[in-house]
């Protein structure tokens, strides 16, 4: 078993996903983690620091090896590199709301401290996703996407089904990921390896080859306090051992400065355990099981099983020939082999008890029912899995399962059905796997011109009417007599979430018009049919007049905000100069032995002191307001993008930013419009 190098218990609370490890003196490594009340700790067991005393950073009263860094804001992020190569050493940056705060550990001093906004981005991660031999940048962000940028152009989007926590760079394409549900796995390029999910959440994941097999392992650090390190390939645990609280981070750094790279994990509560890579006499195996142990194990359990099934048939045969026309009162286990299941998916318009929805319908071929049905099924049920087993007075040869995926994403639905008779105690399995469409919650319904939606976009494919058809009835529940005639064609939806409509037309020339007031539909929709049609690059024409005067407003208070800013900045600036002047005159005051003036000047710098804290909440709340609308602003960027394929997608969002930056609003919603700035 593969136990710790070193393991240390320091009397400090870590935040989660705030630690890193640095040369701060450009030789010892240092753990540096961010602490509750806005104080970073490093903790550096080589060597003395020689700078205490300065202005930000204190030797701990607690231990003697560990120096706290006053930040006075509760810390958001920390992490360590080279800023600047001629130094010769890591700086520390230690992120807040509002502040970037570049620190220089070994000079005891500030190299920068910037106010910065923030965006909707969660985890960052550099990774050479096309081989090229460069690095691009994988930004994970709160919409469920995993984006790809080289340079400022977006190259690849992958959706996942929840807010994407954290990246890391695996080597060659490959990268491991964590979402906010519990899920972590791994992606080649676009394509994902594997993924699992648990009920604990990934505080921290990272590359390590722990195993010296030249192959990093995904490691990741568990709320529940386990760590666990999982093949690159098949998502195996080759690794796992227990903190008794939960893990705030994963990294790695030569601690023992013996040369050798050790993984380091830290638990909220301060313990921190370093592992060096399995030696070569381990073979790869870390834990106290050997492999051809687990393998044992594992077989005798399937032998298990199938002597367990052969029984069953076994008895089943006995009961059906002592008793073989006993039919009637169902002590038959044994189903007809020649027994099938169908499937069908359609829409349910619902009724007052009950809204619309997708269903699933299941049925068998004779007269044996279905006992329960358990569907699998990534970020459609609470828990990825959905039981289904009527009452014993409903048991009967089909079931209909409504099914409300909350994202319009295609779901394999893999499905074990369990089929037998009324008193059967043993069932036969049926297992199979049916693909939801991605655009399963729309009805196809008579078209109602006085609600037919203002918004559309509008574009030119080259495909025959067919084509689109198939297109359709792959994308669609629609009912099995639908007959869609040759081009020109409409056909009208409505949203089972919102009862929205949505219009898709086709003219003989190939020009297709969507019409939707959602924005996020119409831009699914492209992107659909973009990848249906292999299209690379598509130019579109779009117009969404509330979305788009919805944006206008934003944007008229985002120039509010930054003016009560400036304002507010002012303010502050005027008022340190003004508290400067009353304490030297309170003081001259002191010194004169007037204590009247000098109470009066207190009490004045008394009153000031409030009207700047008040004046720091509101900047505060200004600032938390900014970000908000400067969040929904960079959305209908992407937004307008998404409605284009390829390059003009690309254009569209770089000219909306372009267009931002100089504070052209009419030049961005003209290229949002018409998907490009010349005219
Ligand atoms: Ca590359
Ligand atoms: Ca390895």
């Amino acid at each position: 078993m593969l136990q710790p190098v070193f393991t240390l218990k320091l009397r400090h609370k870590i935040n989660p996903r705030m630690v890193a490890v640095g040369r701060y003196d450009g030789t010892h490594p240092c753990l540096a983690a961010a602490t509750q009340a806005g104080k970073v700790f490093i903790h550096n067991p080589h060597a003395r620091s020689q700078h205490l005393g300065a202005p930000r950073l204190l030797q701990s009263p607690l231990e003697s090896d560990v120096s706290l860094l006053n930040i006075n804001q509760t810390v958001s992020c920390l992490t360590a590199g080279v800023l600047n190569p001629e130094l010769g050493y890591d700086a520390l940056l230690v992120g807040t709301q509002t502040n970037l705060l570049a620190y220089d550990v070994y000079n005891n001093s500030d190299l920068f401290y910037r106010e910065v906004t923030g965006d909707n981005v969660h985890s960052l991660a550099l990774c050479d996703f096309d081989g090229d031999g460069k690095k691009e940048l994988l930004v994970g962000s709160e919409d469920f996407d995993i984006r790809v940028f080289k340079e400022d152009e977006i190259v690849a989007e992958m959706t996942e089904t929840e807010i994407i926590t954290s990246l890391c760079p695996m080597y060659g394409s490959r990268f491991g990921y964590a979402l906010s549900n519990g899920t972590v796995g791994v992606y080649d390029k676009t394509a994902r390896y594997w993924r699992i999910k648990s009920k604990n959440h990934a505080m921290s994941i990272h590359a390590f080859d722990l195993n010296s097999d030249g192959v990093c392992e995904l490691i990741t650090g568990w709320s529940n306090g386990k760590v666990d390190a999982r093949s690159d390939r098949t998502g195996e645990v080759i690794f796992k051992d227990s903190f008794s609280s939960a893990i705030a981070g994963v990294v790695e750094g030569d601690y023992r400065m013996d040369g050798c790279q050790q993984l380091i994990c830290c638990s909220v509560d301060g313990e921190i355990r370093g592992y060096l890579p399995g030696m070569a006499e381990m073979r790869g195996n870390l834990m106290d099981t050997s492999v051809e142990q687990d393998l044992i194990r594992e077989l005798s359990q399937k032998k298990q099983n199938l002597l367990l099934e052969l029984r069953n048939y076994e008895d089943n045969a006995k009961a059906e020939l002592s008793s073989p026309l006993n039919e009637a009162d169902g002590h038959r286990g044994v189903i007809p082999a020649n027994t099938k299941l169908h499937t069908a998916l359609s829409v349910n318009l619902g009724h007052e008890a009950q809204a619309a929805h997708a269903e699933l319908c299941i049925s068998t071929s004779n007269d044996t029912i279905i006992r329960a049905v358990l569907i699998f099924a990534e970020g459609i049920f609470a828990g990825e899995s959905h039981v289904v087993h009527p009452s014993v007075h409903h048991l009967s040869s089909s079931v209909h399962i409504p099914i409300s995926p909350p994202k319009d994403i295609p779901v394999d639905l893999h499905l074990k059905t369990f089929v037998g008779y009324r008193s059967s105690t043993q069932f036969h399995v049926f297992e199979l796997t049916r693909q939801l469409p991605r655009f399963s919650m729309y009805a196809l319904t008579s078209p109602d011109p006085a609600s037919e939606p203002l918004s559309y976009v509008n574009f030119i494919i080259a495909e025959r009417a067919q084509r689109v058809v198939m297109w359709l009835s792959q994308n669609f529940l629609l009912p099995e007599d639908t007959n869609i005639q040759n081009a020109p064609f409409q056909v009208c939806f409505t949203s089972l979430r919102n009862g929205g409509q949505l219009y898709i037309k086709i003219k003989l020339s190939g020009e297709i018009t969507i019409n939707t007031d959602d924005i996020d539909l119409a831009g699914d929709i492209i992107q659909s049919m973009a990848s249906f049609f292999a299209i690379e690059d598509l130019q579109v024409e779009a117009d969404f007049p509330v979305y788009f005067e919805e944006l206008r407003k934003v944007l008229v208070k985002v120039d509010e905000y930054h003016s009560v800013h400036q304002k507010l900045s002012a303010d502050m600036a005027d008022n340190s100069n003004l508290i400067r002047s009353l304490l030297v005159r309170a003081e001259d005051a002191r010194l004169m032995r007037d204590m009247k003036t000098m109470k009066n000047r207190y009490m004045e710098l008394y009153d000031l002191n409030k009207d700047l804290l008040n004046g720091y909440k509101i900047r505060c709340n200004n600032h938390t307001e900014l970000l908000g609308s400067l969040k929904a602003v960079n959305q209908a960027i992407q937004r307008a993008g998404r409605l284009r394929v390829g390059k003009p997608k690309n254009q569209v969002i770089t000219a909306c930013r372009d267009a931002i930056r100089s504070n052209n609003i009419n030049m961005l919603f003209r290229i949002m419009r018409v998907g490009t700035a010349s005219s």
